[in-house]
């Protein structure tokens, strides 16, 4: 490959654009600000705490795709009115694509990526949905109308290739076979730099085989070798359109590479959440990803003039394949695609800064071109000569002689000479084609299928992964499971799925599905055991979390709107079943708290989650258990207002009985590394190997993403009302210890002591008839803690112990009775004395409307017990704890 001279030095900086996407389902549901503006180029977001914290960013493009817009009668999102601002996929590709495919004719490689958190719409823009065709096959339809304008002054021949990236392994998404354990190795070559060894590449002759293609490998993508729900949000998706023009008459050829990138969803190479996890270190969720940051940085920095030694390229896969379209040989551009909502503030606003370190990035993009092979040019030379003699012959009329016989012989040898040499640097050219042909059998034979049968379809929860697997129910009996070589039987893969898990049986026009023995499935959201009749639009769940939407008869298919069929609605479904409803409220009042809101899509986000990280657990015979609790589901602050929900991962240990409580960041970073775990596992037994034969996984206790050291963990609270202190009444209750979602944990035998400066306790003549009366007077209480009674937590084991914490008014840390260990009945014997030592009116507001929180502490074997920090406090000389710091100057 040559550089034309004139394009040696000339820079181009990667193009950057920015979309912003309608509110979705839940953004409306929870009643969400637009923090994004848009004026020209320029983007605007809004901190949603702080209204005067707004930043600006300016870019190639901008892109409003979130108000103005209508669907038109083909399903089409078109500007409400001409003219309008709203950004449609046509717009979109008027400035992004036609420049891609100029480019890439002229014989310029040419990289799209897109770039932003998942469900902001990069699926959309690249590749689109239904009838709002995204980029990739609008270039397409392009690239193949500008081949067919242009047939008289060159030759093309354009070859296909899908691939993903996950974990680090490259799958190739067009290649059905059995995928090669460790996915595909990518290769480093000198003139050609990084490639993908082995990778099917399908010649196209038409922008429909390409959509087709496009079908087969999102098929693939979802099917793919793990067991969990597939999903982009891990996963990079990679389509390479390789384009080659041969251009007789100059005895030229082109080539271009037209890399487009589905990047995965950027949430994930930030660190999940604030609180640190002792084996998140050192483990990138994504390696590809955060080196893609990497190299961006860097490339930035050279721009700028900085100083920088190295560029991360072979750091990762991703970086490594897309070398040349960073700061190489490519004219690039990066979509970078925006949630709206003030709830993807975090997000937003990062995605906002990575897209503006792209900006800077210099490439030097060439055209690749070399002189046709000089043996194709001798050869046409050959033939021409040999078709002027041939002419000859006939005119002599000699056409049917000998010589004239051998003549056409040679012909044809060239001819064929000629296209082997053309074809010979595509070695498994054949291969592939015939490979496509019973694809593109196959797929037609589906559309046949899907007017004749009923099916299931695959219901994901990344919209552009639904329904693309059709399964489906012929007359007669089809079990379906792991079982892929039984005869009538339907193949699937996925977590908790049995060789055999259930049977369908489709009589006389009507679809029955029983469940074998021990197999897990949920229709409509709630637990089968027996046979049961499907009706069209059914919601089956079969084994941990393969979910799949049963399609009818045709007949019985009639006008319903399947969309709203979505993952969504299948979980809110099963926490429904659950007696979990904070969706839809059906009391009337839609307005549901955002908050709650929040809470509800993060249990139903974790809950298919939780589902896994058993199966995992099970199969790895782990022995542990999670289950999701919504914390503070029941409790509440000292002052009897509710607390911050959020959703939680108790995890069990069933051997040992030793509790964590995870939180959702950490429990997704966990599920993440189980998953390694899982795969490599998998990975090295045998095929088939069913899950009682499986053998224990022992990993060192610092790689365990199933364990982590014991803490104290929380087991509920208690409220004493303190009003009775403001007027110097003693006060002794039994209360009621609830835990986080309102079961009790246990009695608390609690009392409420008003005494002398030196403990004896006061007397009825004591008692005030106003509180007022105590303003800057000295008073002093008791805190008794007499008994715990009726744990929980020790009768469910009894290696345990308990302590309770406790905070008075303005003390800085909390107090902690002693532990004590193994009695369901622990005797605490506990007193404190406090004292206040000039009452303020905010003592008393306090007393008045406030309750000490007794929090209930479970201890297990190996845990450290909770001590009392007593540096910040403040103590009389007979150690009593001095509140109320601040004295009666606060009162005024
Ligand atoms: P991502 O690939 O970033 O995870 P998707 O492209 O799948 O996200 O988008 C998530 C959802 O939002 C999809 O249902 C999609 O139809 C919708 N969506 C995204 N962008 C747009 C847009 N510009 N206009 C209309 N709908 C959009
Ligand atoms: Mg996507």
């Amino acid at each position: 490959m040559r550089a034309k001279a004139s394009d040696m030095h000339t820079k181009d900086c990667v193009k950057v654009a920015v979309r912003v996407r309608p509110f979705n389902k839940r953004e409306r549901d929870a009643g969400s600000r637009c923090i994004i503006s848009l004026v020209s180029t320029s983007i605007s977001i809004q901190d949603p705490r702080d209204c005067h914290n707004r930043r600006s960013f300016c870019f190639d493009y901008a892109y409003w795709s979130h108000s103005g817009f209508t669907r038109d009668h083909t399903g089409l999102f078109v500007p409400e009115e001409p003219g309008g601002r709203y950004a449609d996929q046509d717009s979109v590709f008027q400035d992004l694509g036609v420049g891609i495919l100029e480019n890439s004719l002229q014989g310029y490689n040419a990289t799209l990526l897109a770039y932003g958190q998942t469900g902001s719409g990069k699926s959309y823009s690249m590749v689109g949905y239904g009838p709002n065709k995204g980029l990739v096959p609008k270039l397409c339809d392009r690239l193949f109308e500008a081949i067919r304008e242009n047939q008289e002054n060159r030759q093309c021949q354009v070859f296909f290739s899908m691939l993903e990236i996950y974990n680090e392994q490259v799958v190739d998404l067009l290649f059905r076979g059995s995928r090669t354990a460790g996915g595909l190795r990518v290769r480093e070559e000198l003139q050609r730099g990084f490639y993908v060894e082995g990778l099917r590449k399908i010649p196209c002759e038409n922008a429909l085989q390409v959509e087709q293609l496009m079908e087969q490998g999102t098929r693939t993508r979802t099917t793919a070798a793990t067991q969990m729900n597939a999903n982009s949000s891990r996963s990079h998706m990679l389509i390479i359109l390789q384009l080659k023009q041969i251009f007789s008459k100059e005895s030229i050829t082109k080539q271009s590479n037209i890399n487009l990138v589905d990047l995965a969803g950027s949430e994930r190479q930030r660190s999940s959440g604030s609180e640190a996890d002792r084996l998140k270190e050192g483990t990138a969720i994504n390696l590809s990803l955060t080196t893609l940051g990497n190299v961006i940085s860097a490339l930035a920095d050279v721009a700028v003039g900085k100083k920088v030694v190295h560029i991360p390229y072979r750091d990762s896969v991703l970086t490594k394949l897309l070398q040349s379209a960073l700061g190489g040989n490519s004219r690039t551009v990066m979509i970078a695609t925006l949630s709206p909502a003030d709830i993807c503030y975090e997000e937003s606003l990062s995605t906002l800064r990575y897209a503006e370190r792209a900006k800077r990035i210099q490439n030097r993009a060439v055209v690749n071109e070399s002189p046709t092979e000089r043996l194709v040019k001798e050869l046409k030379a050959e033939n021409a000569r040999l078709m002027q003699k041939l002419s000859r012959m006939d005119q002599e009329g000699r056409r049917a002689s000998d010589e004239s016989k051998e003549l056409r012989q040679l012909l044809t040898q060239n001819e064929l000479q000629i296209r082997a040499i053309q074809t010979l640097w595509e070695q498994n050219l054949q291969e592939a084609l015939k490979d496509w042909e019973q694809q593109y059998a196959s797929i037609t034979q589906e559309r046949r299928m899907m007017q004749m049968y009923p099916y299931i379809l695959n219901i994901n929860e990344d919209a552009q992964l639904s329904g693309v697997v059709k399964l489906f129910i012929q007359e007669g009996d089809w079990g379906i499971g792991l079982c892929d070589s039984s005869p009538r039987s339907i193949s699937i893969k996925g977590l908790g799925i049995q060789e055999r898990h259930a049977v369908f049986r489709n009589e006389q026009r009507r679809v029955t599905l029983t469940p074998v023995m021990g197999s897990k499935v949920i229709v409509n959201g709630n637990t089968v055991y027996e046979t049961i009749e499907l009706q069209h639009l059914d919601r089956l769940i079969l084994g941990s979390n393969c979910t799949y939407l049963f399609i009818g008869y045709p007949s019985e298919r009639g006008g319903k709107d399947w969309s709203r069929y979505d993952y969504d609605y299948f979980q809110s479904e099963l926490a429904a079943a659950e007696g979990i409803h904070l969706g839809e409220s059906n009391t009337g009042s839609n307005q549901t708290d955002p908050s709650l809101l929040a809470v509800f899509y993060d249990y139903i986000k974790l809950m298919p989650m939780v589902a896994e990280a058993n199966q995992m657990s099970q199969e790895l015979s782990k022995g542990v258990e999670f289950k999701l609790e919504i914390k503070n589901l029941a409790l509440s602050d000292s002052r009897g207002h509710d607390l911050q929900k959020d959703v939680v991962v108790r995890v069990t240990s069933a051997g040992s009985k030793q509790v964590w409580m995870w939180s959702k960041a950490k429990f997704i970073n966990r599920k993440f590394l189980m998953e390694e775990v899982y795969q490599h596992f998998k990975a090295e037994q045998p095929e088939n190997t069913r899950v009682e034969e499986l053998p224990c996984v022992v990993l060192p206790r610092d790689k365990d993403p199933f364990w982590d050291p014991v803490e104290p963990l929380l087991l509920g609270s208690a409220h004493l009302w303190l009003q009775s202190l403001a007027f110097r009444i003693p006060l002794e209750e039994q209360l009621e210890v609830l835990g986080s979602e309102g079961t009790e944990e246990a009695i608390l035998q609690a009392q409420l002591v008003p005494c002398t400066s030196n403990g004896l306790p006061l007397g009825e003549d004591d008692i005030l008839i106003d509180p007022s009366e105590i303003l800057g007077r000295r008073l002093d209480f008791q805190l008794v803690l007499d008994q715990c009674c009726g744990v929980c937590w020790i009768r469910e084991a009894h290696n345990r112990g308990i302590q309770i914490s406790f905070r008075v008014f303005d003390c800085s840390e909390p107090l902690y009775t002693p532990a004590v260990w193994h009695n369901i009945n622990p005797l605490l014997d506990h007193r404190v004395q406090f004292t206040s030592l000039q009452t303020s009116q905010s003592l008393l507001d306090y007393l008045q409307s406030s309750a000490v929180v007794l929090e209930l502490w479970g201890l297990q074997e190996g845990c450290t017990h909770m001590n009392s920090s007593l540096e910040a406090v403040r103590m009389t000389a007979e150690g009593v704890f001095i509140i109320d710091m601040s004295g009666p100057s606060q009162a005024a």
